[in-house]
């Protein structure tokens, strides 16, 4: 079995990569912005409750997150592995995941962070904005709040997961295809 956790600010390439990575080995994709999304556009409570955040690029709180991730994952019983795109993002989401895997006797096998600098990514982000309807793509300062977050609450995972020897990054500017085959060689030595 094997679990990824995906890392990479907005418009690193993680929902991308994640597509093709879960057809090569055959995992359930999981990205909590997705299942966000969803939930919005399905005027759900949980929908409503995330909204306000994801509009302003904050994070939404950990345990609603780690509720519905954790929820996710109950839905696919006979999966292979996951793909966790967007999860965690926090200490305490990493930690929870942690445990929750344990307690089924699983594990995160290794993690992948992509790496692309800032102005390359808000000018991504800008021009998927234009397309995707994402209120969080639309706006330079939402999209820099957003690395915010990243940069104080996610980033400091790399010292999580490299304390536990699973910490891999590769660089996330090329073509898709060249990122794949970087991802696909990690991947083949976890
Ligand atoms: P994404 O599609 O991964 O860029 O996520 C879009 C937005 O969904 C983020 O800016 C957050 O508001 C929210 N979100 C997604 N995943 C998480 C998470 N693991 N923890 C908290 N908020 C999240």
């Amino acid at each position: 079995m094997i679990n990824l956790v995906l890392f990479g600010k907005p418009g690193a390439g993680k929902g991308t990569q994640a597509a093709f990575l879960k057809e090569q080995y055959q995992l359930v994709h999981i990205s909590t912005g997705d299942v966000f999304r969803y939930n919005i556009k399905n005027a759900t409570p949980l929908g409503k409750l995330a909204q306000s955040y994801m509009d302003k690029g904050d994070l939404v709180p950990d345990q609603v997150t780690i509720d519905m991730l954790e929820a996710e994952v109950e839905k696919n019983p006979a999966a292979n592995g996951f793909i966790f795109d967007g999860f965690p993002r926090t200490d305490a989401q990493a930690q929870s995941l942690d445990d929750f895997l344990a307690k089924k006797e699983m594990a995160v096998s290794g993690t992948i962070a992509l790496e692309a600098d800032d102005d390359e990514l808000v000018a991504r982000l800008l021009k998927r904005g234009e397309t995707s309807g994402r209120p969080d793509d639309q706006d330079e300062t939402k999209i820099r709040n957003r690395f915010d977050e990243y940069n104080q609450k996610t980033a400091p995972l790399r010292e999580y997961y490299l304390a536990q020897g699973k910490f891999h990054s590769v660089n996330g500017i090329g073509s898709i295809d060249e990122i794949t085959a970087r991802l696909k060689a990690v991947i083949d030595g976890l």
